[in-house]
């Protein structure tokens, strides 16, 4: 078993230290929100101070942290967390960033002769309470088998994309289709309901029809069709608007590096950035709905 340093206990980081826990290894786990670690604290980690006591230590580090801004500001710098870390350890980034922000950080960790890997994932909270989350790895093959073992109890499938970095641009991709899906199943919905129809019987239909796609089957965004989404919660917790809102400027900067066009993912970026600009970036994604619908619509 080994001493594993978690920074980053939010909405994912939360329930994936969880996860490291039950599979026995020794956590020391930090956070900038005192109630996030105490929530671990109760499972048997150790509280850390800071993210250099975190460290202290420790085999393998693991951050999963809000955007790329976040992680440079941790590990980088004179006073970054990579002049704290172990000889030897292990660094895996969960967090989703820019991959230029991912070459910039283990390139950083190279020099320094510490192994690290980006491992944004795929899956969304319910994918990280049951330990089910898809891994998209970029980094040296032998650094992703040193991570397998720990990637193994926080998910189910582990993918490698390539050399540092990639691992960011195939979750872009992802991430982008899955704005772009969430919207449109959303557009759909309304219209159907617009138009006289139940939303779950539309649902139902969708589901078993050529339209099938994970947001319509998997996470509803239509209150009353589904139970444990966020749609059934006023949209709390769940992947937030300004979470899809970053992954969708971050594919607009890929899109502009390799001067590809990316036409629906910028209009379903247009769209989540007016949702939140709204009020609503801290609930969930699938209340895009929300704006989509006729106001006078029965929920
Ligand atoms: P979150 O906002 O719930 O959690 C982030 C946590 O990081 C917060 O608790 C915050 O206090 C902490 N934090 C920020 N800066 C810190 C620092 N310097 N030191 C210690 N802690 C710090 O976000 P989340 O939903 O857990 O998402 C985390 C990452 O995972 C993001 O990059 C997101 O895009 C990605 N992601 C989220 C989902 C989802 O469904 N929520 C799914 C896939 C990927």
């Amino acid at each position: 078993m080994s001493n594993i340093a978690f920074i980053g206990l939010g909405n994912m980081g939360g329930p994936m230290a969880q996860n490291l826990i039950k599979a026995g290894h020794s956590l020391r786990v930090f956070d900038l929100v005192p109630q996030a670690v105490q929530t671990l604290v109760k499972e048997g980690a150790y509280a850390a101070t800071s993210a250099s006591d975190a460290v202290i230590g420790v085999d393998v580090v693991i951050s999963m942290l809000p955007a790329s801004q976040h992680v440079e500001s941790l590990y980088l710098g004179e006073a970054g967390l990579l002049h704290s870390i172990p000889p030897k350890a292990l660094l895996i980034d969960c967090s989703t960033i820019a991959a230029v922000s991912a070459r910039k950080v283990a390139t950083a960790a190279q020099t320094l002769g510490l192994d690290m890997i980006d491992a944004p994932v795929s899956g969304g909270t319910g994918g990280a309470i049951a330990g089910t989350l898809t891994f998209i790895v970029g980094g040296e093959s032998a650094s992703l088998e040193r991570a397998r073992p720990y990637l193994e109890k926080m998910g189910k499938n582990i993918f490698h994309a390539g050399a540092a970095g990639a691992g960011q641009v195939a979750k872009i991709a992802n991430n982008m289709l899955l704005g772009i899906a969430m919207a449109g199943t959303a557009e759909a919905l309304a219209l159907g309901v617009a138009n006289g129809l139940d939303p779950k019987v539309l649902s139902d239909i969708i589901s078993k029809s050529s339209g099938c796609n994970w947001a319509v089957e998997r996470y509803n965004p239509w209150p009353g069709v589904m139970e444990n989404v966020p749609a059934a919660k006023d949209y709390a917790g769940g992947f937030g608007v300004d979470l899809m809102l970053k992954d969708l400027g971050l594919a607009a900067e890929a899109a502009m590096h390799a001067k590809s066009v990316i036409a629906l993912g910028e209009l379903a970026r247009n769209l989540y950035a007016l949702h939140s600009a709204q009020g609503s970036g801290k609930l969930d994604f699938s209340s895009i709905v929300n704006m989509l619908k006729k106001p006078d619509t029965a929920q």
